[in-house]
């Protein structure tokens, strides 16, 4: 048995990477332990950059159609909210929608490309010997063995594939813990979303599309480095009387559970054959709702690169660049959600002050609350620039409208790169996986202004553009920047 990649893990990571490895026509066999998709759903929250990095496959629409919508966010907690409708992208709103039906509808669509989607295949083993990867697994009919070029460990915290590959996954342990209770209300609150921190506790209670009610929390006992086992029923619904001061009626508990904050970022994204993408390469606090995001964003990073390799298409040092581009925002991730822990479990004086001075500043400072927004929101993703490379070099490509019937998102359905020429000068050279289209420069943005022409790359980020205005010079350039591509 053999296929170009086997995708450990078929949670929305995993199941994200299949759609985009089989678009671009490669082999993958996705092993998933579990028979079903997991029914109780850890996160809810899609921020922005996620439905634009589903749109720039066309794959938006049945996540919009059945999620609920909030044009804000939050930091920590902070009364102060983020208004998130003023964000450069058209989807200026989180999508409320349970983990378990993200996930079914990436398998439907994977499966849809042609993944080969195995549930009920356990991983145990995996060795890469240079040439290939050899995956030992259990099935419904005993163990087995597979090869495959290369092996994408998505497969959570607790990754067998890291552990296989002996990659380090440094950080720190949990030191404090948080709950969370999914009920039916019988006096339900009106508002979407009810939070509230004080000295005696912080609970968050947000609808559910189907119906339930999902509190989440943590009080002053909770800052602990034991762990104390899932959280009664009783024990939910007096913390929440505690800090809310009503239990809105609640009863039929479907899932009570706890999380800490343990904290950990795999010292390497890519090891020989093997690779790492979402919680199997970082682990957080899951505050502001970013994990899932940060997970779907590193498989579309790693999709076309490894896609590429597989084909003989890619550049050297390609498939190193994941590691360059997604380990720094796998860091940065763990940076603020650590800082959204300290926030939110310091129950002291001094935590107060704290909080009332940070909320403070967001109210008084459109920029900061701005910044925090774009950070959680996954738009500020830049990834480095080569030295004098143009400044939009790295930056995310917004949809342009390129012509009356025609956005750059558009280009990019196939997961191709687009080459964009905003002199119209330039003869057109469009080949394998490269589209290539001519437009009138786009007068709605500044930065995009002046520009001759630009290279956006699969993933929807700009991999180069030129200001020269001289068609056979950008020509040449042009030619350069699209050689670069590939071998
Ligand atoms: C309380 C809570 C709330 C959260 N809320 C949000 C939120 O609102 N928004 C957000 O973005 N994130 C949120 N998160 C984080 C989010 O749930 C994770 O980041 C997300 O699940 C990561 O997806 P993944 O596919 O990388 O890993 P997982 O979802 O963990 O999927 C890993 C898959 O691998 C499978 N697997 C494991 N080992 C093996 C093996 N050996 N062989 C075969 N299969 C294997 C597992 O069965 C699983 O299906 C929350 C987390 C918690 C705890």
């Amino acid at each position: 048995m053999k296929a170009d990649v086997v995708v450990v893990g078929g949670g929305p990571t995993g199941m994200w990477l299949a759609c985009e490895l089989s678009l671009a026509g490669v082999s993958t066999v996705v092993l998933e332990q579990r028979r079903d998709v997991d029914p109780h759903s850890r996160a809810l929250t899609v921020h922005p950059r996620t439905v634009e990095t589903l749109a720039l496959r066309d794959a938006h629409g049945p996540l919009l159609a059945e999620s609920g919508r909030l044009p804000s966010g939050h930091f920590a907690a902070l009364d102060e909210r983020l208004d998130f409708s003023c964000l450069d992208t058209d989807f200026p709103f989180t999508l409320t929608i349970p983990q378990a039906r993200t996930t079914r509808l990436l398998e439907q669509r994977a499966r849809g490309h042609g993944a080969a989607i195995r549930r009920g295949h356990r991983v145990i083993g995996l060795a890469d010997d240079g040439d290939a990867v050899r995956v030992s697994a259990e099935g419904p009919d005993g163990r087995y063995c597979m090869a495959a070029e290369y092996v994408v460990g998505c497969d959570g915290t607790r990754s067998t594939v890291r552990e296989h590959a002996g990659i380090p996954f440094v950080g720190t342990d949990f030191s404090t813990i948080g709950w969370l209770g999914d009920v039916t209300l019988a006096d339900p609150p009106s508002a979407p979303v009810v939070s509230v921190w004080s000295r005696n506790g912080a609970v968050m209670c947000v609808a559910l599309p189907d119906g339930q009610y999902r509190f989440v929390g943590n009080a002053p006992e909770d800052n602990r480095t034991d762990w104390p086992g899932e959280p009664t029923f009783d024990e939910l619904r007096s913390l929440v009387v505690r800090v809310l001061g009503t239990d809105f009626g609640m009863h039929t508990p479907t899932w009570l559970s706890r999380f800490g904050d343990t904290s950990r970022l795999a010292s390497t994204y890519r090891k020989g054959r093997v690779l790492l993408a979402g919680d199997a390469a970082h682990q957080h606090m899951p505050n502001g709702g970013v994990g899932l995001n940060v997970g779907v964003q590193d498989a579309m990073n790693l999709g076309w690169k490894l896609a590429a390799t597989v084909s003989g298409r890619a550049p050297d040092g390609l498939l190193d660049t994941y590691h360059a581009e997604r380990h720094p925002v796998g860091a940065d991730t763990i940076e603020h959600t650590q800082a959204q822990t300290a926030l939110m479990t310091n129950f002291s004086e001094q935590g107060v002050a704290l909080r009332k001075l940070l909320g403070g500043l967001i109210s008084e400072c459109p920029q900061l609350r701005d910044a925090l927004a774009e950070r959680l929101s996954g738009l500020s993703v830049r990834y480095p620039p080569r030295a004098s490379a143009h400044p939009l070099v790295g930056q995310r490509a917004p949809d342009l409208r390129l012509s009356e019937d025609v956005s750059l998102f558009g280009l990019l359905t196939r997961g191709d790169f687009a080459v964009v020429d905003f002199t119209g000068g330039v003869p057109a050279a469009p080949g394998p996986k490269l589209v290539w289209h001519r437009a009138a420069l786009p007068q709605e943005r500044q930065t995009w202004s002046g520009i001759g022409a630009a290279l956006i790359r699969p993933d929807g980020y700009v991999g180069w553009a030129s200001d020269e205005s001289d068609p056979t010079t950008l020509a040449r350039e042009l030619e350069r920047a699209v050689a670069a591509t590939r071998t």
